[in-house]
């Protein structure tokens, strides 16, 4: 494919960064490989818009992956920043703002009893299951193909985000004997489930689950499926984990749990809790969480975790998402999935907008996907096309087709009005794309 515009000072920059790091970027998706082209650098950002080093501004649909729920630079959020910057940026002891945010996590999310700050939603879920490993004194864990729980060497088997742009089957790097102790099965499939419990009884010590899967594009739980996989853990004496990084204060002031309430026994959170630093958690059962050391003999620490600067703006952030807030995204949401399908059905494009709350995706496909391999059955290359013609008008998708898309609630009339006077062009662009 070639692209009929260009990002000189962007094309200079990625060359410079494949000199120093691998493929010239720090997280794989963002290099552009499945959608090709110049992977734009971006060097500001104001409410729903990014500007590049190019200087052209977008509109911004992918928000960070997830953490700018109130747009780029919220002032409220910046001014909690340069207060606590103001007085250090790390001690290594303990500090009332972690406190305040731990508090603030626990106060939002029943299941939430003791909750555990780290700085990243791969670390939350990693010492999550170790923690489950801990308690229950069993080693194997259940997972779902299509799922993504960070870069955990056990997690990553049939992985979405990356792994699932990449179409990688695995990751070397990975031992047989991690890859051994993972079960991983057919999402919103409950037999296969039942089946796995029953092929190994008193082995398995958790099922981690995202609450809503996010990371193979949108693939909600069929009605029924979490509070299934709850009562089945509990039969079998295993811990249920509830993956919340992408849906935690995202999808409702108590995420996924605030839609489903199903009730789990680990939960992990990340991205929105941070306000754009690197800030997550893992928390639930008191007498689970009681096994972490000190209190208990599970290890788990960190050097920078409930840094003060990462939980000033997580709380900062997390204190301006009232119920007005959420309700602007759910909109700003609803509006553009209007407009997604009002243009693709215009052009005649085979597809399905795919929704958890607020968070949406885009499927090139007949049939609603209700699993992984319906996910990568979609025809890609009109994603790709998409993209493109987007990208080129001013609007910033995520660049994968397995990819979320989000909004905030500074995506206001006039960013969303951009949006809309972009997507007739690119459901074009999607309707004459080939293979
Ligand atoms: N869990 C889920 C559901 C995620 O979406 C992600 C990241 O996208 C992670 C875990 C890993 O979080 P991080 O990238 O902060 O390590």
């Amino acid at each position: 494919m070639t692209y009929s515009y260009e990002a000189p000072v962007s094309q200079s920059l990625f060359d410079r960064a494949a000199a120093v790091t691998p493929g010239g970027v720090n997280s794989p998706v963002r290099a552009f490989q499945a959608v090709g082209g110049t992977p734009r650098f971006m060097v500001s950002g104001a409410g729903p818009y990014l500007v590049d080093a190019d200087g052209r501004e977008y509109v911004d649909l992918v928000c960070s992956w997830g953490p700018m729920i109130l747009g780029h630079s919220h002032p409220e959020v910046i001014a909690a920043v340069q207060e606590a910057v103001s007085r250090g940026t790390s001690f290594g002891t303990p500090g009332e703002g972690e406190v305040a945010l731990a508090e603030e996590i626990v106060d939002r999310i029943g299941p939430v009893e003791r909750v555990r700050l780290v700085s990243s939603g791969t670390e939350a879920t990693m010492s999550a299951i170790r923690l489950a490993r801990g308690f229950t004194g069993r080693s194997k864990v259940v997972k779902f193909a299509g799922c993504y729980h960070g870069h955990v060497d056990s997690l990553l088997a049939s992985a979405g985000s990356g792994v699932a742009t990449f179409g990688l089957p695995g990751t070397p790097g990975v031992t047989e004997a991690q890859a051994a102790e993972t079960i991983v099965l057919p999402y919103n499939d409950i037999d296969a489930v039942r089946a796995a419990f029953a092929a190994q009884p008193g082995a398995i010590a958790c099922v981690i689950t995202e609450a809503s899967p996010g990371n193979m594009g949108i693939v909600p739980p069929e009605p029924g499926f979490n509070g299934q996989l709850k009562e089945l853990c509990r039969e079998h004496g295993a811990l249920f984990v509830s993956d919340e990084v992408m849906t935690g204060f995202r999808v409702s002031r108590q995420g996924w749990f605030g839609i489903d309430q199903v009730v789990p026994d680990l939960m992990t959170f990340g991205k929105v809790m941070g306000g754009g630093f690197p800030a997550a958690a893992f928390g639930g059962r008191a007498d689970v969480m009681a096994q972490l050391a000190p209190e208990g003999p599970v290890y788990q620490a960190g050097t920078l975790s409930g840094n003060p600067v990462a939980t000033a703006a997580g709380l900062a952030q997390l204190r301006l998402l009232d119920d007005a807030a959420y309700a602007a995204v759910d909109s700003a949401s609803e509006q553009l999935r209007g407009a997604v399908t009002e243009a693709l059905s215009k052009a005649g494009v085979a597809h399905q907008v795919q929704a958890a709350g607020n968070m949406f995706s885009v499927f090139f496909t007949d049939e609603p996907v209700t699993d992984y391999e319906g996910a990568r059955a979609q025809e890609v290359f009109r994603f790709t096309a998409l993209f493109h013609s987007m990208l080129e008008q001013g609007v910033y998708l995520p660049p994968s087709a397995f990819e979320s898309w989000f909004v905030s609630t500074a995506h206001d009339d006039g960013a969303l009005e951009r949006v809309a006077d972009a997507l007739p062009d690119a459901a074009r662009a999607a309707a004459e794309a080939t293979a």
